[in-house]
This record gives C-alpha cells, structure tokens and sequence, in this order.
C-alpha cells in the first residue's frame, strides 16, 4: 500500500534545485571533475569572530530553551542593528528567530493564508515559494516580469491583484535573477498594496548583496502605515556565509509575529540557542560584521563583472547584468529549437558533455533560462565557461 501522505504535502512539488546539486554529487561521485553551478550558498568560510561568540555562548552555557520568538538579546540585537544600520524604528515586539529565511517566509505565510486567498508571486521566482503558498490551501497567482527585465513594477502589482489577494511575496535582489527593486518602485509596490489591504512578505535575505549603483534597501525603513501590512523575512545564511547554522528572522506587526510565534512553539520551538547568541553578539559588532560583508560582496562583484560578459561572448547565450545576489540568469532561448527543446535540454548538454551543472529556470516559472550561480571561485567560472565555449562556439565578432 502506498503511504498515505497527507494532501498538504503531496500537493508540494520536489525543490528542483535539490535536483540539479543532486545531479552535480552522483557525477562527482563518478569520478568527473565536476563544475557546480547550482551553489546557492557563499563558497566563503563563516567569519572567525562569529564561530568565536558561538563558542563562547556554548562556554558560557547558552544551551537550554529560549522563548519561541527567541532570545531577549537577540530580538533585541535585529531592533537594534537596524536602528544604527538603516535608522528604521524595529520593535524587539515585532522581531521573530526563525531557523533560517525559509522558515520565517514559511511561518509568515502559514500565519495569514488560507485556502482560497490568492498569494501573488512575481516570476521569476525563488521555488519555495510557490509550495509554500500551495501548502496552506492558497492559490499562488504569477505575475510576468519579463517586459520590465525581470525588475517588478508597482502597474504589474496592481494588474495581478484581485478581491482574493491577501499577500504578495517579493524576493528583492532576486534568486534567480538578480534583479533589484529599485526603492522608490518598491515603496509604490506597498503603497498600492496597504491601499488595496493586500499584505507584502519582502524576503530580503540577499539584503546587502548589491552592487552599486543599485542601493541596498530594507522595506523596514518604510513608515508606520505601510509597515503595518510587511513582513520582512531575513537571514543570517548568506550575509555571512552562516547557511548551516539555520539562523533567520521576521520583522512583522505586532498580531503577525504573534501569529508567527504561536505556530514555531508548536514546530521547532526556536533557532539554536548559542547561534542565536552569536548572532546577537555579531551584530552588537556591526562594523566588524559589515566588513566581512563587503570583502565577499568586493569578491562577487568581481566574478560578477568577469562572468557576464563572458557569457554573452557565446554563441546562443545573452544574460542581463544582475544588480544583486550571486546568480546570473542566462536566456538560453536562441538555442532552443531541433536538438533542443526546452532549457532543460540544454542543461542536460552542458552536464552531460561539459560537467558543467546549472540550474534550469523552469523551476523558477521561466522556462528559457539557466541559473549560474558565482558563489565559486573565478579559477571555476573560467573553467566553465571555456567549456561551455568549446560546446557552443563564440559569437561572431561584429564587425
Ligand atoms: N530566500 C531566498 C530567495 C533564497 O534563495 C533562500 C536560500 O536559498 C532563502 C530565502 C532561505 O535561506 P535560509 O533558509 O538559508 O536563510
């Protein structure tokens, strides 16, 4: 008999960028000399002063239960760092730990869903997403981006929203596409939205992965009436390069966290509790925290501006220049045709004949696409992209 799984559960699809790193290990495994371009994660190692204060939290015997929204210390820690950081008024009230980004959008979005609401969700999207909306009885309801170059407008908002909407999720700067919001679009976005009582989960998890001249911005800057409808997801996994350690948080209205923190008591209870002192630790250390920020934004940038146009040197490939985080979202639509039909047919070529492994933007509601992250070292990327090169020739020189 097959297991009975509950209908939540199976009406969520598998993570398909689990599929593609799964991909990556078997060839490994084969012996390949593999290059991964799935990576969503900083190939740099956690800073050594934040291993330092886990090790003296766990010294210090931090190791017992915290309060489900977290402890004092570190609520108070995010109210505090975004004070100094952005000058946006936090409440410790209003702060939640998760365990990592993805529980606290999980959390944020079980706290005000229910079947029938419509959750709308920009493409292309970060694959989680989608399941989670799906797994509360919601409809998620895709708004198309691509006129705009993948970047959101407040119009496209105000097209998609219906008398069922409830909750919109943006994902500024965006996995996949690296695209960013600018912040006047976005505080329209929100405008149009708190208009319409329409709610906004921002996951803001690649906050300061932004490379000028697009500006880091954080919606908890916005004023008191528009607040009242966000809910900010963040993460401490790829600020600082932390992915393992599952240490995130929420920043809602007061009844939003309390509705956040009555369901985490009944699932994980709270994050780690000598992580989440570390991380309060490290952010009472904001200059030091910040600096080990910029030497791996410095170091992605210059990927970054390598990668891009060396990608579009190739023939059937054209990628825009992504403002933020570390993927950039290659148009592999030229090549489609005969030999291949869909993008991930081209993924498959370049595993399969070049052990160059991407991500297929189908996952991410755009077909068409692959997903090359640069959270790896430039020796890597011009490897792969001499491989991808040899496979499909340089564009011809014009003239
Ligand atoms: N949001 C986006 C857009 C992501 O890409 C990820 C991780 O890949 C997350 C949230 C969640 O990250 P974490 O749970 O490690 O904080």
């Amino acid at each position: 008999m097959d297991f009975p799984v509950s209908e939540s559960v199976a009406r969520m699809k598998s993570s398909s960028t689990f599929k593609a790193m799964n991909a990556a290990a078997n060839l490994r495994e084969q012996g390949f000399d593999v290059i991964d371009l799935t990576v969503g994660e900083p190939d740099f190692p956690t800073p050594e002063f934040i291993k330092d204060l886990a090790i003296e939290g766990l010294h210090k015997e931090v190791t017992k239960y915290t309060p489900p929204a977290g402890m004092k210390s570190f609520v108070e820690s995010i109210s505090h760092f975004y004070a100094e950081q952005f000058g946006a008024t936090v409440s410790p009230k209003e702060v939640a730990a998760a365990c990592g980004g993805k529980q606290a959008i999980f959390n944020a979005a079980c706290a005000i869903l229910n079947p029938g609401d419509e959750c709308l969700i920009p493409k292309p999207y970060w694959v989680s997403f989608p399941e989670m909306v799906t797994f509360t009885g919601a409809t998620p309801v895709f708004i198309e981006t691509e006129e705009t170059d993948f970047i959101l407008s407040a119009e496209q908002v105000e097209n998609a929203l219906t008398d069922k909407t409830k909750l919109l999720i943006i994902n500024s700067p965006s996995n996949p596409s690296g695209r960013v919001v600018p912040p006047d679009e976005m505080r329209k976005i929100i405008e149009i939205c708190a208009e319409r009582n329409v709610y906004v989960l921002t996951d803001e998890c690649y906050l300061f992965f932004v490379y000028s001249p697009a500006e880091v911005f954080t919606s908890a800057v916005l004023p008191e009436n528009l607040r009242s409808f966000v809910c900010i997801a963040g993460s401490f996994s790829k600020t600082y390069a932390m992915t393992g350690w599952r240490i995130g948080y929420t920043i809602a209205p007061e009844d939003w966290t309390k509705a956040i923190v009555k369901l985490q008591s009944h699932s994980a209870t709270h994050p780690t509790s000598f992580v989440q002192y570390a991380c309060a630790r490290a952010m009472e250390r904001r200059e030091e925290s910040m600096n080990a920020v910029q030497k791996m934004l410095a170091e992605y940038k210059r990927r970054r501006d390598w990668l891009i146009p060396e990608l579009n040197k190739i023939s059937g490939f054209k990628c825009a220049m992504p403002e933020g985080a570390f993927y950039a979202f290659l148009d592999v639509r030229d090549l489609l045709g005969e030999k291949f039909k869909f993008s991930e047919d081209v993924a498959d070529f370049l595993l399969n004949e070049a052990q160059v492994v991407t991500t297929d933007g189908a996952g991410f509601g755009a077909e068409g696409f692959l997903r090359l992250s640069y959270a790896t070292s430039l020796e890597n990327l011009q490897t792969a992209v001499e491989r991808m090169n040899n496979l499909f020739k340089s564009k011809p020189r014009s003239a």
